[in-house]
């Protein structure tokens, strides 16, 4: 059984392991490094950055700690050197595990000529014809480039280019107020950058619950960061060596650079998925739920099929659809159970200061889908070990069904979320009830016994 895998980042390795572990002969092909985007322009070079800036921010807190400290200057090639080391570590470690399993890895661009076959041009100018049993599409996504920008104007970036770190500008206006955005407006502002967010819709982090989003904003207010709101950038100029952005609403910004973070597209075009008949809903690839595109023996994983367009989603997907299709190759005749995502527990994190970690649904989505729930808040502002590490902005906030106390979803903002939702995403991925993580005893002094409080609180409010 051969199983060919098409992109590197984390939906491809993803499967291409899963599938080799599950005894498959693979080939993922991948036409720049493994590791994808998340390893190499998004998730670790961002979250490398962020822990530099974190430092920058806890210093200029130093004296409210009892000491005396400052960062001098911040050292661009020093950091970009240190990001440099951390994706490459990462990106060695998939290259081994790659070696481990006996997954064959391909340098090349690879195009679906056939539903089994992968023509892939080599580095060296050459064509080899894979054909495999199944295909497993995972190329990813590609930054959105607003039409009415000239992206290869010098001074405007996408997050590729801030990732390189080349400069750090003096001042930045960032187009989007979205994860990526508010996530390099928090960066450059305890850089000591003067940042500007410029975000369409009326509030940040469009589609997130209101009580994350005004946190949110009032905590990057609070590191200088000046927002506009309800508002777009309709032109980009550059003016005697600076940028001039001219909004809708006719105010006009300067500033050194202008980056754009307005969101991703599937990358799906070019690589003859359409031409051998594979369907789409606008440019992402149509999948069903074990994440068959219309064409037989033929997956969709990952940024390419839209949705949560993230690393573990990816990941998890690619897992899914190696053991769907290994699963569908073995059986023949007999009924086959194939697997799927369960999207409702997933989290999805947002690496802010603070952070914010969100998993399932809020209260007023939930209520919009029929269920009776209740809400519970509890604050860090209460919490001892918040309170000496000097985080104690934010809260845990709650959703259960009334009765039931099933968890239907929390939104955390505040120090440590990231780590701390997962414990709420267990409880939903396996049927607990807010009684029953308010039950179990959590160590003292932890920021996790907020979420012990929402739960409590709950319980109480569920009548469970
Ligand atoms: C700035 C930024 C920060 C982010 N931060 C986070 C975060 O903190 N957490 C999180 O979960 N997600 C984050 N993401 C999103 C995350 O990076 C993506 O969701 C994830 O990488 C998607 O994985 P994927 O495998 O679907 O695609 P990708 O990671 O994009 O991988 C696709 C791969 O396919 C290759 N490829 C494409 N076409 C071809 C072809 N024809 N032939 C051969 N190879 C091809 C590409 O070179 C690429 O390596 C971030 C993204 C960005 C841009």
């Amino acid at each position: 059984m051969h199983i060919v895998v098409l992109g590197g980042g984390p939906g491809g390795y993803g499967a291409a392991f899963e599938a080799a572990r599950l005894g498959a002969e693979v080939t993922l092909i991948e036409r720049s490094r493994l590791g994808g985007t998340c390893l190499n322009w998004g998730c670790i070079p961002t979250k490398t950055i962020l822990r530099s800036a974190h430092i920058v921010a806890d210093t200029r807190d130093a004296a409210a700690f009892g000491l005396a400290a400052s960062v001098a200057t911040v050292d661009v090639a020093a950091l970009r050197a240190r990001k440099e080391g951390v994706v490459d570590e990462l990106v060695g470690q998939v290259e081994a595990s790659a070696r481990r399993l006996k997954v064959r890895v391909l340098e090349g661009e690879g195009r679906l000529a056939a539903r089994d076959r992968v023509e892939v041009r080599l580095a060296d100018g050459s064509t080899e014809s894979v054909e495999g049993d199944a295909v497993i599409l995972a190329t990813g996504s590609d930054v959105f480039r607003l039409p009415n920008i000239d992206h290869d104007l010098e001074g405007v970036w996408t997050s590729d280019d801030a990732v390189t770190l080349t400069d750090m500008p003096k001042d930045i206006v960032i187009i989007g107020g979205g994860v990526i955005g508010l996530e390099f407006a928090c960066a450059y502002a305890a850089f000591g950058s003067v940042v500007t967010v410029v975000e369409l819709m009326d509030q940040v982090l469009p589609g997130n619950d209101k009580r994350v989003v005004k946190q949110t904003q009032a905590s990057l207010e609070e590191m200088g960061v000046a927002f506009h709101l309800g508002d777009a950038v309709e032109a980009v100029e550059r003016v005697d060596g600076r940028m001039r952005s001219t909004l809708r609403s006719g105010a006009v910004l300067e500033s050194d650079i202008v980056m754009s973070a307005v969101g991703r597209v599937p990358n799906s075009a070019g690589f003859g998925f359409e031409e051998a008949g594979v369907e789409f809903d606008r440019r992402a690839v149509r999948v069903d739920e074990h994440l068959r595109t219309s064409l037989e023996g033929v997956y969709a994983v990952g940024d390419l099929i839209g949705g949560m367009m993230l690393a573990h989603v990816a990941e998890e997907e690619g897992v899914v659809a190696a053991r769907n299709a290994v699963a569908e190759l073995r059986t023949v005749g007999a009924e086959i159970h194939l697997e799927t995502v369960r999207y409702d527990c997933i989290p999805a994190c947002v690496y802010t200061f603070p952070e914010v970690a969100v998993v399932g649904s809020g209260r007023d989505s939930a209520k919009e889908r029929g269920i009776d729930v209740v809400q519970a808040v509890a604050k860090f502002a209460a919490n001892g070990k918040a309170l000496g590490e000097g985080e104690s902005d934010g809260f845990v906030q709650l959703v259960a069904e009334k009765g039931t106390g099933r968890i239907v979803g929390c939104q955390i903002v505040g120090p440590h979320a990231v780590e701390t939702i997962h414990e709420v995403a267990v409880a939903m991925r396996h049927d607990l009830t807010v009684r029953q993580l308010a039950e179990t005893v959590h160590a003292h002094p932890t920021v996790s016994e907020v979420i012990r409080m929402a739960c409590a609180d709950a319980a109480q409010k569920c009548g469970c």
